[in-house]
Formats: C-alpha cells, structure tokens, sequence
C-alpha cells in the first residue's frame, strides 16, 4: 500500500504565494506588491526592502542557503547563477544571513557567454536580470541543497532584451491594451486588462537509465542516431491510454508530488501513442506563469527520473519510425472580471463579440502564418513537422463544424441566422446515460485548432520553450484586434461597422480555413493552390522573422526592435548548426568506435565458421552468404562514413552563420542519413550478441 498524498497540504508549499506575503508582510506593502502585480509599474526600494527580508526568512526557514535570478536566455532552457545569503560577520564573527531589495529587484551576472546574436559583444557583457514580480518566486530543492528561485527578466546594458521572458512579458501588456480596446465596444467597462492564459500538454519518453547510458547518441544528441526498428511499434495502438506500468507509475507519483510542491498544477497524465511515451498536461495560467513552470516541468520531468533510475527524453524525434514528441499550446484570452473571449456560448453565430474576436484570429494567423509556423520551429521540430504524424508545416485553421458553418453563411450572406446544435449522443444502452454532444468533434491533424473556448497550437516541439509561440500568438493578435478597434472606434453606426468587418476579414482569410485531414498530400497541393505557405525546415523559416511585415508588426507593439529580431535569427541559424555538427560528429564516434568494429569481428567470426565448417566437410554456403552481405554493408558504412568525415570537416570555415546552417541541412544531414542506412541495415543481420548497443526494442519496450 503506497503512503498518503494530502495534495492540498504540499501544494505550492516551496512558492511564495500571495497567501505567504499576506501572512509574513505588512498590510501596506503587501497591497503594494499585488498593485505592482496586477497593474504594472514599480515597487518602491523601500517596500522592495521589506519583501525581500520576509522572501529570505520564509525561505531559509524553508532550508535555502541561497538565492539565484532564475532566467530565460536564448538557448531555450533556464539559466541560474547562486548567491548564498552569507554575509559579512560582524565584529564577533557572527554571521548574519542578508538579502536586499536591491538584490531581490536586480541582478548582474556576467552575461558574455550567453547566446545574443551580436546583440552584445564581449567586452559589453553588461547584462542584467530584473525580477518579474508576476510570477512567483520558489524553492528548489536538490542536492546542491534548498535553492530560491526568483524568476526574472534578462537584459543588455542597453535595455535590449537577452532572453525569451521580455518579448512574452511585452506581448502579453500589447494583446492585453488592444483586446480591451475590443470589449470595451461591446459595453465591458468593468474589465481592467485581458490576459493570456496557456495550458501546455508535455509528450516525454522514459528510457532505461543504464541503457540510455550505453547509447553515446541519446547522450549527446537526445535522439538516435542510428536504430532499426523493432518488430513492434506503435500499430497495435496498445500503448496509448493504456496501463501505467508500475515502474512508470511510481515515477508519474513522484514527479506530480514535486511539481505540486512547486505550485504547478500537474492536471492530467496518460501514456501516448508511441511506446515509452507519455504526456502530463497542467491546468492553464497566465501565460507567463505557464512558460515558467512549462520550463520547471521538463527539468523535474528529468530530475525525477534520475531518481528511478530512467532518463527522461524530451527531443522530438529520439527514435525514427515511431511517434515524436510535442507540446500542444492551449491558449486563450480572458478579462479581469471573468469573459473568455474565446467562449462561443451556445448560439455564436449571435455572439458578435465572439465572431469579430474570431474573425480577427482568423486574419493574425493568415497575414502571420509563416511567423506562427517560426515560433514553432526548433532543430528537432524538423523531424515531426510534415512527416506524416505531427501537423503539416503548412499553418491552417480548424474551426469544427458548427463554426464552420457560422462562418460559411457570414461570408455568402453577410448574416449567420442559424447555427449547428451537438445534439444528443445515444449509446444505445439503457443504462448508460444519453449526453449532449458537443457541437464540434476534434481534429488532430490540424496545427492550430479550435478546441470549445481555446485555440490548440499543436505544432510547438516537446523540448522548445513555449515562450516564443506565445509571444508570436499575442502579437499577431493584438495587431488584427488594433486595426480592428482603429476602424470600428470611429464609427458612426457601431452594429453595421461591426458587421462589415467581420464579414470582411472572413472572407479575406477564408482561405487559412481547413477542417480536413491535415495529413494527406491532397491538403498539400490545395494549400499550395491557395498560396498558403509550406516551410519545410527550421532555418527556412528563420528569416520571416525580419520582414518588413514582422519587424512592422514587433516594432509597432515594442515587441522586438529590428536588432532584437536580427540576434533572434543570427542565434537560430548558430544553434542549428551547433547541434547538427554534434549529431555528426557523435555518429562519427560511434560508427568509428563502435559498430564499425563489432561488424569487423562479427565478419571475422563468420570468416572462421566458413573455414571450421567447410574443413569439416559441411556446406557452409549460408554462413558465406551472410558474410558476404555483411560485409558488403561494412564496406557501405566505411564510405560512407569517409564521406561524412570529408563534408563535417568543411563546415567550419563557413563564416556566415546562415550559409553555415543551410550547408549542415543541406550536405551535412544527407550524408548523415547514408551512413544511417548501412548501418541499420547491418543491424538487422547481425548477431544482437555483437551490436554493441541497446536496440530500439530494448529501449522502448523493456522499460
Ligand atoms: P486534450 O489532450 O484532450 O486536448 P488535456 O486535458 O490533455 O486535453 O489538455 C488540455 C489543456 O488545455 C490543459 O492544459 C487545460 O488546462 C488547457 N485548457 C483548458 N481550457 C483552456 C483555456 N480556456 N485556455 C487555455 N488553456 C486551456
Ligand atoms: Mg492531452
């Protein structure tokens, strides 16, 4: 029998929650604090002062020896210098544990080394971390002891923003100004500021630790480099949904009972489709609340499994043939006082509010289809983009049925009389209970779905920061709902304006809508008809970040400023060629050390079984063969492992970053690919004793 979990008594007991501040500080500044909190602007240095004394003692009661300015940098996971709260002794040589206003607001570590994308040279290192006071500071808790963790912001000497929280803080303020410029119209004179809420679904793999050990490739590289397929996959479709294996469960407790602690509200958890795969999705929070403890699950998802003694995979794509891994961004947008504008309710095609808030989506994501698809691109993302498991590449808008409809007749007639009811749901079974349907079914092929009162971005990559997709969905969104607010705040009869306008938009961007299957090559070449784009890579689609249409866009809501775009991509093209050249180089490793050799012997030990059988007069005609085909894939290996030696060593006199890139997707990843195929090829022939390490099968299967 498993111990007791009373959830609500460990839930968010390592936060200084707003129920903390209020026990542990005076009235005065607590209110300042939540003013701060939800109106913007500064804490005094002298409330600042009292609240990082009351932060400090809850947290060293807590256990904490330190504190760190917990930050975003570009490279996409959380950075974190500590600070202990030792402090000089006094003349007695006492110590007296400190930490001030100032070092609670600011901090300064030595920044250089950083991606910046040439926003900064070295010798401006200058770079600085300001706490955001909207999100919650925490403990954490491992063996470098109790740490408390204050989430902030990062930037240059020059204000430019270092990191992925500024832009998502800056777009969150932009969407929240226009979206209420919109309600406002509609008579909402209570709301105060809209705010984006995010939910995001994490898809991981739990391997065996000492066997992910053995595979130099998922060490340095997350994924697999080489692996033929094991003669199960996923075509039963016995894994998804089904029973949480012990192992895996004892590891699913664990992991929820730290993240509680953390205050993250660990929701639902289920195996996924592929084997080895799983998902955990929280409830949805203010979005930047929700990229931080998006960043706190998949380091606990990893820390948790060291304790199990299994490694969490978060990559994309960690073995060919099977499921890769995502993270679908639920998002809305909901006032301060309680309206989703994104609820439908039960009759839309009368919720004017809704059709022009729709309608404005519907505009964003077509103008801003290929930024949209940008944000969601990272070097793994380029394993499941488009390749006939994950959503295409091509962004496209699915509505369901009964808004699909709303729409059609928006557009033929300029008026939506009627609207499609979920009826009733019959199962046929006297005692089971009929329901009302909901008026729209799911579609898991499309990338940007509506999903009842939230849009569904289901492209975004499992390991990714889900900072940048919201940065880029709040941005695209508070334009449309700007130029909307620009018309219809000046006009004379409010109802037909409105009207007009959302007929209008709809029947501009009507083409973004597809309510079919996403999958097929048929939706490839109508997409292409209607001149929707289909980005194929990653780093084809980095430079849509420095259109005239984007750095309008980013600049107009001070967003990003053009050289704040321009580091973005200069880190973008950097980063893809950085990891591609450690893909090639680790297969170089293990093909070189690895299975090169262990063929090498499996070819000599059928070379003497030829021998010792003929010599005793047998027919060893099978064994030649096999020596034969073996050896023949040996010598494929060998070239074309010489041939990826020849292409990585070139890489580097590339200058240019983006041609750099472009040559490791280009030439480095082809060549890559045909030393893949020998060598899978070669393991299917040879003895499992020889292969030297573990196979597909024993990775995701056995654990
Ligand atoms: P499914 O896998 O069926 O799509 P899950 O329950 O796994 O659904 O995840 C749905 C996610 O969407 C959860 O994180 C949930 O909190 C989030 N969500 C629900 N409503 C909203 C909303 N209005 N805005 C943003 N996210 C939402
Ligand atoms: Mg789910």
């Amino acid at each position: 029998m498993s111990e007791m979990i009373n959830v609500e008594e460990i839930f968010a007991s390592k936060v200084f929650t707003r129920a903390t501040m209020k026990e542990r500080l005076p009235k005065n500044v607590y209110k300042e604090v939540i003013k701060v909190m939800e109106q913007g602007g500064e804490l005094s240095l002298a409330a600042a002062d009292v609240v990082a004394k009351a932060m400090k003692d809850w947290a060293v009661e807590n256990g904490a020896t330190h504190y760190t300015h917990w930050f975003q940098p570009l490279t996409g996971i959380t950075a974190e210098k500590h600070d202990s709260f030792v402090s000089h002794p006094d003349e007695n040589g006492k110590m007296i544990m400190d930490f001030s206003g100032k070092e609670l607001i600011k901090g300064e570590p030595d920044a250089s080394s950083f991606p910046s994308g040439g926003l900064r040279a070295t010798f401006e290192a200058r770079g600085y971390t300001a706490w955001d006071i909207t999100s919650p500071a925490f403990l954490k808790e491992d063996a470098t002891g109790v740490i408390l963790c204050i989430p902030t912001a990062f930037c240059s000497y020059k204000g430019e923003a270092l990191d992925k929280k500024t832009p998502l803080l800056r777009s969150m303020e932009a969407i929240s100004e226009q979206a209420l410029r919109i309600v406002r119209m509609f008579g909402n004179t209570e709301a105060t500021k809209v705010v984006a809420s995010v939910g995001p679904e994490q898809e991981y793999f739990l391997v065996d630790r000492e066997k992910y050990l053995q595979r130099t490739d998922l060490v340095f590289a997350g994924r697999t480099l080489f692996g033929a397929p094991a003669p199960k996959g996923q075509e039963l479709e016995d894994h998804y949904f089904g029973t949480i294996r012990e192992r895996i469960g004892a590891y699913m407790k664990d992991l929820n009972i730290e993240l509680w602690k953390l205050g993250v509200t660990a929701k639902t958890q289920h195996n996924e489709v592929a084997p080895a795969q799983h998902e955990l999705a929280p409830i949805y929070e203010t979005a930047n609340i929700a990229v931080d403890h998006n960043q706190l699950v998949m380091e606990t998802m990893k820390k948790v499994a060291g304790r199990h003694g299994l490694t969490c995979l978060l990559h994309e794509k960690p073995f060919a043939g099977v499921n890769g891994s995502g993270k679908h961004n639920n998002w809305s947008l909901t006032t301060d006082n309680g309206v989703n504008l994104l609820d439908p309710g039960e009759t839309p095609n009368e919720n004017i509010q809704f059709l022009l808030v729709l309608a404005c989506i519907i505009k964003a994501v077509d103008r801003h289809a290929d930024l949209l698809r940008q944000s969601a691109s990272d070097v793994g993302n380029d394993h499941r983009l488009g390749a006939n498991e994950a959503p295409p590449a091509i962004i496209s808008v699915f509505l369901g049925e009964q808004l699909e409809d709303v729409v059609k007749q928006l557009v033929e007639t300029g008026e939506a009389a009627r609207c499609l009811e979920g009826g009733k749901l019959e199962t046929g079974v006297s005692t089971l209970p009929d329901f009302t349907k909901d008026a729209t079914d799911r579609n898991r092929t499309s990338p940007f779905a509506f999903t009842g009162n939230k849009f569904e971005f289901r492209m975004v990559g499992s390991a990714d920061s889900i900072a940048s997709p919201n940065t880029t969905l709040n941005a695209i969104v508070a334009e449309a709902f700007c130029e909307a607010a620009d018309v219809l705040e000046k006009a004379e009869d409010f109802d037909l304006a409105v009207h007009d306008l959302i007929k209008e938009y709809l029947t501009k961007h009507q083409r973004i809508i597809f309510n079919g299957d996403g999958y097929s090559d048929a939706w490839v070449t109508e997409a292409e008809r209607r001149g929707l784009p289909n980005i194929k890579s990653m780093i084809e689609a980095v430079d849509t970040l420095t259109t005239e249409k984007s750095v309008k866009l980013f600049n107009k809501f001070g967003i990003f400023t053009e050289a704040e775009l321009e580091s973005r991509e200069e880190v973008l093209y950097e980063t893809y060629a950085k990891t591609i050249n450690i893909e090639a180089l680790t297969m170089i490793d293990m093909a070189s050390k690895q299975i090169i050799p262990a063929v090498i012997r499996y070819t000599k030990s059928l070379a003497d079984t030829v021998i010792a059988v003929r010599d005793a007069g047998a027919d060893a005609s099978a064994q030649a063969d096999l020596l034969k085909t073996v050896s023949e894939k040996l010598s494929a290996m060998k070239a074309a492992l010489a041939k990826l030696e020849e292409v990585e060593a070139k890489a580097g006199a590339i200058g240019n970053a983006k041609e750099q890139a472009f040559y490791y997707k280009d030439v480095v990843k082809e060549a890559m690919d045909e030393l893949r195929a020998p060598v899978d090829e070669a393991e299917m022939l040879v003895d499992k004793q020889v292969w030297p390490v573990p196979t597909y099968g024993d990775l995701i299967f056995e654990v």
